[in-house]
């Protein structure tokens, strides 16, 4: 099956499981907004959305990244760049991570349910800086994975190559804490962050997710396929998993599998979705209800 067919299949859907209002309301304060994120954390307003995976040689989807988002009854859908980074200023990351992760535990071992478990199935969770800082996180994971009875090798985390070069001795104690749960360990836009690669041998990596900033001119840009194509051979080299972000196009979906991608997300095929509609796809039912839209428009 080709992935692009179901992506032109399902062009116009318009099911809206987000609502976005206007944005331009607001807070007064740091204050005000940081009192405001404490309350919801306590009203559990987030919701976990689901982007899907393609597998590039199958064009099956087979797991979904979880993006959280703040649904706020007040004023409406909030993306994470609009309180993440509050979020990891004030520590409240740490709350709205477990939620995440047990969120994601908890889906991907009902979509585990409804499939052959012998097939292939994944989810990735992006951690903050300060989460893998924090000393709870790696006892989150286990319970989350125990709570959920995850298979612990479904899980992938999704760290920056920013947040390996903080601290470093830390970093390394957690990451091969959670490689012993069984987990496995993702680099999150791979290539534009500030390091040096002598990490990938030092830090317990599974999979390079190749950034959505490379991935944008492929086929156009003679220096960005240089760059796909290094990072892909590279992660071959070293026997990691390549993750293509932000395919928005057939031409970008084309040029990543001639380049040899394991799997790839983006608009092409889906936007972030319901656990449910995740579900309904691994299960090998229609692309034709996936959301083009994410948010009404
Ligand atoms: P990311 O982890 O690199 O996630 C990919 C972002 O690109 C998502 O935005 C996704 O909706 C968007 N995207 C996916 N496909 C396409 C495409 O084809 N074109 C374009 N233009 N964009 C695409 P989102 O959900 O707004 O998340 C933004 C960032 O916020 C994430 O970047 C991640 O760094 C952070 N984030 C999201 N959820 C969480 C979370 O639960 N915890 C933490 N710590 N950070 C999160
Ligand atoms: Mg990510
Ligand atoms: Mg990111
Ligand atoms: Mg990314």
């Amino acid at each position: 099956a080709d992935a692009a067919m179901y992506a032109a299949k399902r062009s116009g859907g318009s099911t809206h499981l987000f609502y976005e209002p206007g944005i331009g309301e607001h807070t007064d304060t740091r204050q005000d907004a940081e009192s405001e994120l404490t309350a919801a954390v306590q009203n559990e307003e987030f919701v976990v959305a689901y982007q899907p995976l393609i597998d590039m040689r199958s064009g099956r989807p087979i797991g979904a990244e979880a993006l959280v988002r703040w649904q706020s009854p007040t004023k409406g859908l909030r993306m994470p760049d609009q309180f993440i980074p509050l979020a990891e200023e004030t520590g409240l990351i740490t709350d709205i991570g477990a939620i995440v992760l047990r969120d994601a535990c908890m889906q991907a071992a009902r979509w585990v349910r409804s499939i052959d478990p012998e097939d292939e199935l994944l989810v990735t969770v992006n951690l903050s800086a300060r989460q893998l800082q924090h000393e709870g996180l790696v006892e989150e994971v286990r319970a989350a994975l125990t709570e959920s009875a995850l298979d612990p090798h479904r899980l992938v985390l999704e760290i920056t190559e920013t947040m390996l070069m903080h601290d470093r001795d830390t970093a390394a104690t957690t990451l091969w804490a959670l490689k012993d749960l069984g987990v496995r360990i993702a680099i999150d836009d791979f290539g534009t962050g500030y390091s040096s690669l002598a990490y990938l041998r030092r830090f317990p990596i599974d999979m390079l997710k190749v950034a959505r900033e490379f991935v944008d001119g492929l086929g156009r840009d003679a220096n960005d396929d240089a760059i796909t194509r290094a990072i892909v051979d590279l992660a071959g080299t070293l026997g990691l998993l390549t993750i293509a972000e932000g395919i928005e196009t057939t031409q970008q979906q084309e040029h990543v599998a001639a380049l040899g991608c394991d799997l790839a997300q983006g608009y092409l095929f889906s936007r972030p979705v319901d656990a449910d509609m995740v579900m309904s796809l691994v299960r090998g039912e229609s692309w034709e209800d996936i959301p083009g839209q994410e948010t009404s428009e």
